[in-house]
């Protein structure tokens, strides 16, 4: 627990689980439900073999427990996702603090439904910008606010405009005050939320997903909606920024492993460097979380692009909320049980 800004005493990092339902396909071959929410906090995998024999001899459960901030499974609507993880991010971010919210886990477990979600059942992307500007609307003071966003991807190590795809890989650089910016990205200025969902749903359609044995369509880059707030003072006849708050919503690469893929040469290239940045991710967290508790830790925001990005908004005042999504089905135990491991160290 920490002090944060506006007295509220609250996580700075928040770890959230959600299982997606059932899909046609596990269905179809004969899967059963193996991971499922015990209540709002807990969940339990059990492991599908046959062999319990095993299990008892070995001294070891079928089933494993884990604990997260708050668990949610196929019941759970949109707006609850939203609501319980990111909602209360948006105030931090007008008062000038930054923060950060990942979507994690394997392809198809349910990543880019819950940030960038359907026209129907939108995700947090645009739930997160409309009360955004209904929050800068009501705090009438004497601020001029902008609302900024850029939707960008980071593919092999290579930095591309998802809504700009033609202007080729852009660099990152840091300006004078030691802040990252993304040379030449697009950012677009606009409140009306189906302008933004057109939009991104455009740019989400401009990805890099390849297929893999594992998923006809696998998502191997990692998809950022940057959102930044500007504030200028009204009244004093100062130019300069009096405030600014960035929030990064990170849509994850899969996480599959190589084995199941049966990843060769490029496929094998890409794994290599999705698992170095979502490596350098989990060290960047787990030392902030360390940190919160002991003294000095050192983090290394240097060894991926995602993590020298995000630097300004990962510890320090920043927030932090990671999703881990995983699918119920026993022919997904293995990836979901990796991905609960993960989670899990990450707190
Ligand atoms: P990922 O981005 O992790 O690869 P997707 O978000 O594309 O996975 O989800 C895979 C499929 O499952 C999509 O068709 C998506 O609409 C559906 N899906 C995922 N999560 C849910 C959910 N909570 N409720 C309903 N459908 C879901
Ligand atoms: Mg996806």
């Amino acid at each position: 627990m920490k002090e944060l800004p506006g007295g509220s005493k609250d996580h700075q990092l928040t770890v959230a689980l959600r299982i997606r339902p059932m899909n046609e396909a596990e269905l179809e071959e004969g899967a059963t439900v193996v991971a499922k929410r015990v209540d709002d906090q807990m969940v339990v995998l059990m492991d599908p073999c046959e062999d319990s024999e095993n299990h008892l001899r070995a001294n070891r459960s079928r089933e494993k427990t884990y604990m997260f901030d708050v668990a949610f499974d196929q019941k759970a609507q949109q707006e609850e996702v939203y609501e319980a993880t990111t909602k209360n991010l948006i105030e931090g971010v007008i008062s000038g603090y930054n923060a950060t919210v990942f979507a994690y886990g394997p392809t198809g477990a349910g990543k880019t439904y819950t940030m960038l979600g359907v026209d129907s059942e939108p995700g947090i992307y645009v739930r997160t910008l409309n009360d955004l500007f209904k929050a800068i609307e009501a705090s009438r003071d004497d601020m001029d606010c902008c609302v900024f966003m850029s939707y960008l991807e980071i593919y092999n190590e290579v930095i591309r405009d998802l809504l700009n795809p033609s202007s080729g890989y852009l660099d990152l650089r840091e300006d004078a005050k030691g802040e990252i910016r993304i040379a030449g990205i697009t950012e677009f200025s606009t409140s009306n939320a189906k302008e933004i969902m057109a939009l991104l749903t455009k740019g989400n359609k401009q990805r890099t997903q390849e297929p893999t044995a594992a998923n006809k369509t696998s998502s191997r880059s990692h998809a950022i909606l940057q959102v930044t707030v500007k504030q200028k003072n009204r009244i004093k006849d100062v130019s300069e920024e009096v405030r600014m708050g960035k929030l990064f919503m990170v849509d994850l690469a899969g996480t599959e492993r190589a084995s199941q893929t049966q990843n060769r040469g490029k496929r094998m290239k890409e794994g290599a460097h999705i698992n170095r940045s979502l490596l350098a991710l989990a060290n960047c967290i787990n030392a902030l979380s360390e940190k919160a508790g002991k003294g000095s830790q050192f983090v290394n925001y240097r060894d991926s692009k995602l993590t020298r990005l995000l630097k300004d908004a990962l510890g320090g005042n920043s927030r932090t909320v990671m999703i881990a999504h995983i699918s119920p089905a026993s022919t997904n135990f293995e990836e979901s049980r990796n991905t609960l491991l993960y989670a899990d160290k990450a707190k």
